[in-house]
């Protein structure tokens, strides 16, 4: 914090022209080193090499936007003078801040928050998840090299969640923490920065619901399910984790699903051939065979998977067979639950109204997906979802434009797109008047 202090510049802010080139310059490094870092993060995650890659493609793409869309920070005086005043607005850094980040995007949840911050002129304390800091040391072994950062802009500090987070939250020089995790972890934040009234943008848990209607393109919406859920071995808090299915399609599109699902290969995320990698912490991999326990206990019906996978290189190792359940309600434990696995809650219903009844109950609201060829259909439902992101006959599609982040109990403030950067300003209106007035003071001028 106090190294991050040296090098904040509240008064007279870094250029627009100097942020951008950290931002040009980390961009690069991470695009030159693609394959490395996407290696460092296979290895320590267990996502399969190709999506790894991808992640720090999708990472570098967060430092190119921001840099494109600088700019926009510049102060600016407004045209007509309001009150005879001439009127201009400064964005200015919040001050340094704490980013908390999750092991299940080891480089993809810094560079959002990061490239945000760097943006807006803000040094940063990172604290990396303890299961991934590999992929973290990567980064900033890049920076080190390729990045002419003045001292202090960012700092990496590794060790127990509790004793860091305490600091972030009880220190005055810490304004603003930007935190992707658990609502749990979320909402202790926000307990514990409350006395002093801190900025915070806070993504937190999900169990979306994935809307199938009967209407829709079947194997494209069967497609976009698999991909919902077992993509990143279901650790994504967006994972489409409750499929609902109108019944009149149900029997049919479960069948599909048990068809595609059962052939993904399992195994090595090393191998370009691997869909589903392993569970990536011991913690991770016993919650989610106990929600699979919960799942029967509750009298859902698994029709896929519901045990560890035991295929070559298994043992020791922490994989779990793609999962559905049929038969459940969105009262069971594992439809109102984060469960954060490859684990498929299907749940069928009538007609739109019921789908929106179901797809709102619920305490999160980060992000929903429907299906349907009827334009109309999708307008109402998109507008009636209560999430911060609605795909329609898509899903887990990622911009780095498009704001993101969640309703209700999924968190406040955005990521991505202008909005990101504004969650790291402050917003200072500076009035000059052109004439001071002697006019009377019991009034509102
Ligand atoms: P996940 O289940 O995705 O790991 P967590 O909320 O447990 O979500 O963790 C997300 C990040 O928050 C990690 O970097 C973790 O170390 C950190 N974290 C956990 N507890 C605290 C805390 N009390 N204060 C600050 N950070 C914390």
């Amino acid at each position: 914090v106090e190294a991050g202090k040296s090098a904040l510049r509240l008064t007279s802010p870094y250029s627009i022209e100097t942020r951008r080139k950290w931002l040009e310059d980390i961009r690069d490094a991470l695009r030159a080193n693609k394959e490395e870092v996407g290696r460092i993060l296979c290895m320590e995650h267990g996502k399969p090499l190709k999506e790894a890659q991808g992640e720090v493609d999708y990472a570098a793409g967060f430092f190119d936007y921001c840099s494109k869309h600088i700019q926009a920070l510049d102060a600016h005086t407004i045209p007509e003078k309001p009150k005879d005043c001439t009127w201009t607005v400064h964005y200015r850094p919040v001050g340094v801040t704490g980013l908390i980040t999750p092991w299940n995007f080891p480089i993809g949840m810094i560079a959002k928050k990061l490239s945000a911050a760097l943006a807006a002129g803000c040094p940063s304390v990172i604290k990396p998840a303890s299961e991934t800091p590999l992929t973290m040391i990567a980064l900033f072994a890049l920076m080190d090299k390729h990045v002419d950062l003045p001292d202090g802009m960012v700092n990496l500090v590794m060790g127990k969640a509790s004793v860091i987070g305490k600091v972030l939250c009880e220190s005055p020089d810490v304004p603003m923490l930007s935190f992707t995790g658990s609502t749990e972890v979320g909402r202790k934040l926000i307990l514990d920065t409350a006395d002093q009234v801190k900025k915070l943008a806070l993504e937190l848990g999900g169990n979306a619901p994935f809307i199938v209607f009967e209407d829709a393109d079947f194997e494209a919406s069967v497609m976009g399910a698999i991909s919902g859920i077992f993509a990143a071995t279901g650790q994504t808090c967006i994972a489409g984790s409750r499929l609902l299915v109108q019944k009149s399609i149900h029997d049919k599109f479960v069948n599909r699903l048990v068809e595609v699902a059962k052939d993904a290969n399992i195994g090595d995320p090393m191998s370009l051939e691997t869909h589903v990698g392993p569970v990536t912490t011991r913690p991770q991999y016993e919650k989610i065979m106990e929600y699979i326990d919960i799942a029967i206990k509750e009298k859902a019906t698994c029709v896929l998977g519901g045990k560890a996978y035991k295929g070559p290189g298994s043992k020791g190792n922490q994989f779990i067979e793609p999962t559905i359940f049929t038969g459940v309600n969105n009262q069971m434990r594992i439809a109102q639950e984060e469960v954060f696995g490859p684990i498929l809650s299907v749940i069928p219903f009538n007609d739109e109204e019921e789908a929106i009844k179901i797809g709102n109950d619920i305490d999160f609201g980060l992000a929903a997906g429907v299906w349907t060829n009827d334009i109309g259909r999708a307008l109402r439902m998109s507008e009636k979802l209560r999430a911060g992101t609605i795909w329609v006959n898509t899903y887990r599609a990622v911009s780095f434009t498009s704001p993101f982040g969640g309703y209700k109990r999924s968190g406040e403030g955005r990521e991505s797109g202008k909005e990101a950067i504004k969650e790291f300003l402050q917003v200072k209106s500076v009035w000059i008047a052109q004439e001071t007035t002697t006019a009377n003071p019991f009034v509102m001028r």
